[in-house]
């Protein structure tokens, strides 16, 4: 079997690892536009308990990553300077880069073919292989082509975000909200090495307006944010790399595939960045669409339709509490008027997913705090 995997993402190269480690003999490639060693952004959470979804099934890509992680056991908030401390709330943390290294090392030893600096412009041009994947990230090419097969549609949340790094170590997975004269600020900071940390600012859209931020180079923009965390960065700089203003994509497909074309990661569904989940459901889909392509071996319409049936329900729950902590920054400048403690609770309860039993259990010291305090 030809297999061609639009996108070296976590999404395209797990699956090209999965699919050739499997089966030998299929002729697997990953077809990527960018060199080797660029990515966007800087470094990725995961939540929960982290790569343990790897765990049974490959372990040697579990033992390849996890020791590179940063990891921690509570998240941090500042409001207004207080620091509200939900113990429980475990994440760890990886460079992109280096998770995009570690697992093209993993494809490379199994035989995929890794084709770099390659931008697929139409699809015809794909034409030869017996399946297509489409892991070709929130732009891609394989669902805008295919768009009313897919029955794909991309709404767009009204915040701007911009992906900065720094070199400001930071303890724990912290967000800070800050009220200035230009709005409200709110950043996602975390390290994903000893010495760099993810540094995201979010802005609602009245404060991106008001800060004149369409209008201001990039350096301009990374100067305003400094000014405005001065506190948090405690001296050091913001780090660019392509660290544009950007809104969040909701991407939703009412169909996973068509003919011998299937999507899997960004290019087929999004998870607000808040929850930390986006790179692990890109790799679990993979391990779904692996799974489903081996129980049908000779049947590739069944194969993808037993992938979407099996892994659908699932995603969706999951895109579901996304959406709802997307919501919930959507108007995170309203929740700032609350009391530290009943906004710290209105954050952690924000995807729906958790009650305050549940909590109690969790995080019993944030919870012990907020019945002492709550108004
Ligand atoms: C600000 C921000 C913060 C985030 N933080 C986290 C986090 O903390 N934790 C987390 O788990 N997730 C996070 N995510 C989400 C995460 O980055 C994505 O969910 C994940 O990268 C999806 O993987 P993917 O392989 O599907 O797509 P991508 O990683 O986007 O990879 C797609 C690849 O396809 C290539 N490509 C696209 N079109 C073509 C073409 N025509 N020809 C050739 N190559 C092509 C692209 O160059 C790219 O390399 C964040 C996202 C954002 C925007």
């Amino acid at each position: 079997m030809r297999i061609a995997i639009l996108g070296a993402g976590p999404a395209g190269l797990y699956l090209g690892y999965l699919i050739k480690r499997r089966a030998p003999t299929a002729d697997v490639t990953v077809i990527e536009q960018n060199p080797a060693d660029a990515t966007f952004g800087f470094g990725v959470v995961f939540s929960d308990r982290a790569l343990e979804f790897l765990r049974d099934d490959d372990e040697q890509t579990y033992a390849a990553i996890v020791p590179r992680m940063e990891s921690w056991s509570d998240i941090a908030l500042v409001l207004r300077g207080e620091r509200i401390v939900i113990d429980g709330v475990g994440f760890a943390a990886i460079g992109r880069l280096k998770l995009l290294q570690l697992l093209q090392e993993r494809a490379r030893s199994v035989g995929v073919e890794l084709a770099y600096r390659r931008a697929v412009k139409d699809l015809s041009e794909l034409d030869g292989f017996d399946l297509v994947v489409g892991a070709d990230g929130v732009n891609s090419l394989v669902r805008r082509s295919l768009s009313d097969e897919f029955g794909a549609s991309v709404d767009y949340m009204t915040n701007r975000f911009a992906w900065f790094g720094t070199t400001k170590r930071f303890e724990t997975l912290t967000q800070t909200f800050i009220q200035t004269e230009l709005g409200s600020f709110n950043a996602h900071h975390y390290r994903f090495t000893p010495e760099l940390s993810t540094f995201i600012v979010e802005v609602d859209a009245a404060t991106f307006e008001r800060a004149g931020f369409a209008s201001m180079s990039e350096p301009e923009a990374s100067a305003t944010c400094e000014r405005v965390f001065a506190e948090a960065l405690d001296g050091h700089a913001l780090i660019s790399n392509n660290s544009i203003w950007r809104q969040f994509p909701l991407v939703h497909n009412a169909r996973w595939s068509h003919a011998n074309r299937v999507l899997i990661g960004d290019a087929l569904h999004t998870a607000h960045f808040s929850i930390g989940s986006g790179t692990r459901l890109a790799m679990e889909d993979a391990i779904a669409l692996d799974k489903a392509l081996v129980a049908q071996p000779r049947d590739l319409s069944a194969a993808l339709s037993a992938y979407e049936a099996a892994r659908r329900p699932i995603l969706e729950k999951l895109v579901t509490g996304a959406n709802g902590s997307a919501q919930w920054y959507e108007h995170f400048a309203e929740h700032m008027a609350l009391k530290p403690v009943d906004f710290a609770m209105s954050y952690i309860t924000r995807s729906g997913r958790i009650d305050l039993e549940r909590l109690r259990k969790l995080s019993p010291k944030f919870v012990a705090r907020y019945e002492r305090e709550r108004s």
